[in-house]
């Protein structure tokens, strides 16, 4: 069978969808018709979607493929010229939770700041500095891996290397390998940090084999990646560490354009009264000054202040750097693109542009995997898990949204976000989430009293966390509890009634010979007359020669006591199929 690839650039149309396919148009409306679609033939699918139905055509040799759409706005790779100056590596910290990771930030930030003050920051920051030797390297701090991987949506990438913190005592676990997923697709460089090593129980040697088979093979085991067993509580082979960080920025020989207008990330942004919308900012190309005009998504602003990561006033901010900025007319969220503007006439006008490109994303893929998902299997409400979402900033707000989302339900079931918001959970959000079977989670952010109290008395469910994996978890905990549990039945034996000596409404007494297998009290058995099924009974006890036994085995003739839903006339000549009956929760 020849196979056919059609490649997919975010959506697709009916139309091109049906060309690529060589089916007619109506045939293929008519497909999705019957998965509860409305199409016209000018209508956007989008890949899942688009699978989806390829899968249900049972069309096995064609192979969708996503392709890149490298012309977004956010898509932040641009060739760079031979102008281009080196710039610091941005380095992120991954690994799994008590591995290490805040205390090795916190660690490197108290010996690498010259100013004493660095111990005073208290706010969250959410990138910063360090420097080592006369060198600078740039830390971004998350609130967890699915903030990259949220980042990734929105399609960018802003790590250059991917500190993977493994401790010595408990080496390679779950979200370890999250994190060295992430990096592999994410095309950073991985540097490992054994960590712990002053601890008893660490095994360097250990780990290391623990990492090689999870595809991580030390340098000096003939492999490619650098690993620097460490002690971030004692801050043993940080420089180390360090140096290797700087190294490997060296053979990737990391570069930026200065002389363009400046661009960048959004890595954080929330509103403050007296100050309006803080937005913290990655410079990924040029440099950004006071006063100049930046658009990001539909926002835009002009520079009114902007502070290093220390909170400290700075004029001029190079490639690699994080910024904090005052002065966007609106929230920009977290994972846009920014770039700078010749005046405020262009920003405006951009503003408007992307935000009408992006009304028309949204309205034109109109029919998305999860829509199709929901009208083809969960229509069922009881399948629907509500949230609202509330955090200290719209970063994490995106983060705790985006991750939701890629929790993996099989389709079965729908996850609603009522809303979400930057802030503290209101009265508000109880209104909206009472009576509707929604759960309100908060991520860095409080409840008044008066609040949880109004929450009791209308039984919404809040809970708030300062772990987005303890919330994820949570939030997975309870879509399991919403899918059906699994019934699993497994057979026992087979018994020809020979006898039946009470029929009542809903009980039996009979008799008969045990063909195979057994019967014991607590069976179930489907009654089959001729190989028809005509109800099902539960065995209460088991008799053999008037007493009461255990059970009956092959061979073995004996009385059963069976209870029944309904009236159910046993014959003689019946067949008993006994089985067992175990639900068992599901889990995702
Ligand atoms: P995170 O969840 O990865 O951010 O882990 P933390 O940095 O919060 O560390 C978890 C626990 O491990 C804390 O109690 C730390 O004090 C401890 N810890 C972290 N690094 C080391 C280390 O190098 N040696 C020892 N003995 N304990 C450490």
């Amino acid at each position: 069978m020849e196979e056919k690839t059609i490649q997919i650039a975010g959506s697709i149309t009916v139309d091109e969808l049906a060309n690529a396919l060589g089916l007619s148009v109506t045939s293929l409306i008519g497909e999705l018709f019957k998965n509860g679609i409305v199409a016209t033939i000018n209508q956007r699918l989008d890949y899942e979607t688009a699978s989806i139905i390829i899968d249900e055509l049972g069309l096995k040799n064609v192979k969708l493929e996503r392709k890149n759409t490298a012309t977004k706005t956010s898509d932040i790779h641009r060739e760079l010229s031979d102008k281009a100056v080196g710039r610091p590596p941005v380095v992120a910290v991954m690994g799994h939770v008590d591995h290490g990771k805040t205390t090795l930030l916190d660690t490197l930030l108290h010996k690498k700041t010259v100013e004493a003050e660095a111990g005073g920051i208290t706010q969250h920051i959410s990138a910063y500095q360090l420097k080592h030797g006369d060198r600078i390297i740039t830390f971004l701090d998350t609130p967890g891996h699915e903030a990259f991987a949220a980042i990734r949506q929105h399609g960018a990438m802003l790590t250059d290397i991917v500190v993977i913190v493994v401790a010595a005592d408990d080496g390679v676990k779950p979200q370890t390998v999250e994190a060295i997923n992430f990096a592999k697709t994410a095309n950073a460089k991985i540097i490992v940090a054994i960590n712990k090593i002053d601890r008893e129980g660490a095994d360097i040697d250990r780990t290391k084999a623990d990492l090689s088979n999870h595809g991580l093979q030390p340098e000096e085991w003939g492999g490619d990646i650098t690993m620097v067993p460490v002690s971030a509580k004692l801050g043993t082979n940080l420089d180390q560490l360090l140096d290797m960080i700087l190294l490997t920025a060296d053979i990737e020989e990391l570069k930026a354009d200065v002389d363009i207008p400046a661009e960048g990330l959004v890595i954080e942004s929330h509103m403050e009264t007296g100050k309006g919308s803080v937005v913290n900012l990655l410079i990924t190309g040029g440099e950004l000054k006071t006063g100049e005009f930046i658009v990001a998504g539909s926002t835009y602003g002009k520079v009114r202040t902007m502070l290093d990561w220390r909170g400290k006033p700075k004029g001029k901010a190079t490639p690699s750097t994080p910024v904090t900025i005052t002065g966007f007319k609106e929230l920009p969220n977290f994972g846009d693109r920014f770039i700078e503007v010749k005046d405020e006439k262009t920003a405006r006008k951009m503003s408007l542009l992307n935000a009408q490109a992006i009304a028309n994303e949204s309205a034109s893929a109109n029919v998305t995997s999860s829509d199709l998902l929901r009208m083809m299997n969960v229509a069922d409400n009881s399948k629907i898990f509500n949230v609202i979402i509330k955090g200290d900033v719209l970063g994490s707000v995106t983060s705790v949204v985006d991750s939701l989302k890629m929790i993996d339900t099989h389709g079965e079931i729908t996850l609603n976000i009522v809303s979400t918001g930057v802030g503290d959970i209101n009265e508000n959000d109880v209104y909206m989430a009472a009576g509707g079977n929604t759960v309100i989670y908060g991520f860095n952010v409080s409840v008044p009293i008066n609040i949880s109290k109004m929450a009791a008395r209308d039984n919404v469910p809040i809970r708030t966390y300062k772990v987005i994996y303890e919330l994820l978890d949570d939030a997975k905990h309870e879509m399991e509890n919403l899918l059906d549990a699994e019934i699993i039945e497994e057979d026992k034996g087979e018994m020809k009634v020979l006898g039946v000596f009470r029929t009542e409404k809903t009980s039996i007494i009979g008799g008969g010979e045990v063909l195979k297998g057994d019967v014991k009290p607590a069976y179930l058995a489907r009654v089959v007359r001729d190989k028809e099924y005509i109800g099902e009974v539960e065995v209460t006890s088991v008799q053999k020669e008037k007493m009461d036994v255990k059970e009956l085995v092959a061979g073995e003739t004996g009385g059963l006591a069976l209870k029944t839903k309904q009236r159910i006339d046993l014959k003689i000549g019946d067949r008993l199929k006994f089985f067992t009956r175990e639900t068992k929760k599901r889990t995702l």
